[in-house]
């Protein structure tokens, strides 16, 4: 069936880079799979997560803070703020993002930034969920 490369890169770090059967992007207008021969692409990406296969291998999550995604030639470059493997994921320190981020919400006061939290309270969630694929 053959294979495409998938790199999962951040300002600081590449997450993931290798060959993959398959993957599966958190596009902003829904999830979308890449084969093996998919159509050049760009997308954007909200905050999710990323899943694909390896051959022979179990299926792997990525949490993805939102970002681009770009198809070409049988390479998957995902451009994201931030990434990290399941299993790389701080469960505490996610859990104490998402209550000071709750916090800040419920506080009601002027000068919390109330996009920024929620968005913060967001990327908390979703890790959380995404480290339940550890
Ligand atoms: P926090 O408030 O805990 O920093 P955040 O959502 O503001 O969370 P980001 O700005 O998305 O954090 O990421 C900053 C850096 O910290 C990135 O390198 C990211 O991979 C890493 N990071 C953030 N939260 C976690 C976590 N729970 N587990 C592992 N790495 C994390």
């Amino acid at each position: 069936m053959g294979t495409l490369q998938l790199e999962v890169v951040t300002p600081d770090k590449t997450v993931v880079s290798g060959e993959v059967e398959m993957a599966v992007c958190p596009g902003i207008e829904g999830e979308f799979g890449v084969l093996p021969k998919h159509v050049s692409l760009l997308s954007a990406l909200k905050i999710g997560g990323l899943r694909y296969k390896v051959a022979g291998g179990k299926e792997e999550h990525v949490f993805i803070s939102g970002g681009f995604a770009d198809v070409n030639n049988d390479v998957l470059t995902v451009l994201a703020e931030s990434a990290e493997m399941a299993q790389n994921i701080d469960t505490a320190r996610a859990m104490a993002a998402k209550e000071r981020a709750e916090k800040r919400i419920s506080s009601h006061e002027e000068h919390v930034d109330s996009v920024r939290a929620e968005a913060a309270l967001h990327r908390a969630v979703v890790r959380l969920q995404v480290a339940q694929f550890r």
